[in-house]
């Protein structure tokens, strides 16, 4: 990766950001990879060496590192901290790093800490969930334990104690614990051999140089267009349609629809492939024709 440093931050970052502790291990995929697109793993792999990011994009990441290792030195005695445990499924070997395991009466809790924004905590992501599963089949997998829970600590960074205070489902302190799912054994198997199969498959289209497999529209973060009906003059929509025909119905005089474009999120600012990626060029191509 291509490291700039365009807000002149003290070269302690830049050090730290270009010495990564984290590994992989001889894994072919970590549990993160996984659940990522295959089309966005495979051009990041591709790409490495051109893919440009700066320093200052990457604070909060390395906040989240701070945030483990000073949280290991938390360790108990009947805690696992930080293991990397391996298995081998379909001829690949998967990985994950658990953040934290308890060992309580008859099995295993397992936490993820996450230090993220008060939304993503009061809207639970999809990948949480498929996250801890997939430690939570790796934990049975290798040891043989039951896990009785899978959780999230999540170490909330724009926390307010104001809009706790007034905000409906707002979290209540700063850190917060989130049970997560937890699915059965079998599901667990059968979610990580499907995305094995998906990532097998993109890394056949790259070695073979055909098209890779589109990212789908929850991977883009895809919001759709709508049809908001609102008042001439006014500011608040009397509402908002999925589909034109719907606007129209509710359309009354005075009123009048305004389009809400979609767009995909990721992929116009939070994709460090984007450069790279086909999808997104056509994707773009078509926008400029409409
Ligand atoms: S730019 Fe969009 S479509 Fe392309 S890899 Fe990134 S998220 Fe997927």
């Amino acid at each position: 990766m291509k490291l700039t440093n365009k807000f002149n931050l003290p070269q302690t970052f830049i050090n730290v950001i270009e010495r990564p502790t984290y590994t992989k291990g001889k894994a072919n995929i970590s549990a993160t990879e996984m659940i990522n697109s295959p089309q966005i793993v495979q051009l990041k792999r591709k790409h490495w060496d051109d893919i440009e990011q700066d320093a200052s994009e990457m604070v909060w990441a390395l906040f989240g590192s701070a945030v483990h290792s000073v949280l290991e030195h938390g360790k108990g005695d009947t805690h696992i901290v930080e293991e990397r445990l391996h298995a081998n499924v379909d001829g690949w070997n998967i990985s994950g790093a658990i953040d934290l395991q308890e060992i309580v009466d008859g099995g295993i809790i397992v936490s993820d800490y996450k230090t993220t924004g008060a939304w993503a905590v009061m809207n639970e992501k999809v990948d949480w969930v498929s996250q801890l599963n997939i430690y939570a089949w790796l934990v049975e997998h290798n040891k043989k334990i039951p896990v009785k829970k899978i959780q999230v600590v999540a170490i909330i960074r724009d926390w307010s104690a104001r809009d706790a205070k007034t905000r409906d489902g707002y979290p209540q302190s700063p850190v917060t614990t989130i049970d997560i799912q937890l699915w059965p054994f079998e599901q667990r198997e059968a979610f990580i051999k499907n995305r094995i199969s998906l990532h097998s498959a993109a890394n056949f289209s790259m070695e073979t140089g055909e098209s890779l497999p589109t990212c789908t529209a929850e991977e883009m973060w895809e919001k759709q267009t709508t049809y908001a009906v609102k008042k001439e003059g006014g500011v608040r929509a009397k509402s908002v349609h999925t589909t034109q025909e719907e606007a129209e119905q509710a359309l009354a005089k005075g009123y009048f629809i305004e389009v809400r474009n979609g767009e995909r999120t990721r992929c116009g600012s939070y994709c460090q492939v984007s450069q790279f990626c086909e999808q997104f060029k056509k994707y773009n191509e078509t926008k400029e024709q409409a």
